[in-house]
């Protein structure tokens, strides 16, 4: 078997056609641009790549983007007071304050200080329980991404064994919320599950998050199964890896998403549609709601 490709550049492509068009649309007829609010502390490499990417991506499609720097020892309460001072602009539909922080940084108090009606990441407390409930009001970037992909490729989840392979607050947990509030049964493995194999060759829909590169090796997927990579490795010579074996996965599996050129892209596009969602809201909460209603909501299917 070769797997089909998931190709998540493409699907995210598409997807940004139309939150340009709903940027045009907010702008035109509520005359509000929305605009994201980016905080990057510390000087992570990684974390500045990734953030340059999603102000690139604002651009892209017309989003109003600040990005807002601090170094490594910036004071907590300098970091709330901005946060706080964010949560009162109205030229702010979304604040994202990118992770990881530095070690001496307290990671929830300064995520529960983004106000919910602009927690575009989706990990302040108040979302995280909407999400327990099955009531999103934001949907976590990467897992609504995988979502969208699934959604777009015509792949039912109800029913089906899914296999979780990481489950950080981030990434794994979220997306076994997702995942049962589609009706699958889900299994969340991870550093200190016994065989994980035992759980992955269960898999109807495998979806690994761990961060280790050939963790996933053909003999663990299920013939058929749907593999969906998360991890970003960088090796040694430079190149980009998930966490799957991909070349030997692809002869197992049925479908596979790519990486890079795979859940990657879906993230930062989830982040636009969420600024676009947060935008949305602030209108209708400010001045009633003057629009159609939006297009990418929760993790509902692309229609
Ligand atoms: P994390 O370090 O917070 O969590 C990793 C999880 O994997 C933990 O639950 C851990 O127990 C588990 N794990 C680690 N080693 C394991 C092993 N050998 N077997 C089973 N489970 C194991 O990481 P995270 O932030 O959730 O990110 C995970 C990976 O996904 C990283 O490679 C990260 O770069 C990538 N990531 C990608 C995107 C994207 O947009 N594609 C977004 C977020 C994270």
């Amino acid at each position: 078997m070769n797997a089909r490709i998931l190709d998540g550049r493409s699907l995210g492509r598409t997807i940004r056609t139309q939150i340009r068009a709903d940027v045009e649309e907010l702008t035109r007829n509520a005359a509000v641009v929305p605009g994201l609010a980016v905080i990057l502390i510390g000087e992570d490499a990684a974390s500045r790549v990734y953030v340059t990417n999603k102000i690139k991506a604002c651009a892209d499609v017309g989003i109003r983007s600040t990005l807002i720097e601090y170094p490594n020892d910036v004071p907590a309460e300098a970091l709330i007071d901005a946060i706080k001072h964010l949560n009162q602009d109205p030229a702010m539909h979304g604040i994202l304050v990118q992770l990881p922080l530095p070690p001496h940084h307290d990671v929830r108090a300064v995520l529960h200080a983004i106000s919910i009606e602009k927690d575009v990441d989706g990990f302040h407390l108040y979302n995280v329980g909407g999400l327990v409930v099955g009531d999103m009001i934001f949907s976590p970037c990467t897992p609504f991404g995988v979502m969208k992909i699934l959604d777009h490729a015509g792949i039912p989840v109800e029913g089906k064994n899914v296999t979780i392979v990481g489950a950080s607050n981030i990434v794994g947990k979220p997306m076994a919320l997702m995942m049962m509030q589609r009706d699958a049964t889900v299994a969340v493995c991870h550093e200190k599950t016994r065989d994980l194999a035992q759980y992955t060759i269960l898999a109807d829909i495998l979806i690994v998050a761990a961060g280790v590169p050939n963790l996933i090796l053909p003999q663990m997927v299920r013939t058929g199964a749907v593999v969906i990579d998360v991890g970003i490795n960088r090796l040694p010579d430079g190149r980009l890896v998930g966490d799957v074996d991909f070349d030997g996965v692809c002869r197992r599996a049925s479908c596979i998403t790519p990486v890079p050129g795979g859940v990657g892209p879906m993230t930062v596009t989830m982040l636009l549609a969420n600024t676009v969602s947060a935008a949305r809201r602030f209108v209708d909460r400010t001045r009633g709601p003057i629009l159609e209603p939006k297009r990418l909501e929760g993790a509902a299917p692309l229609t």
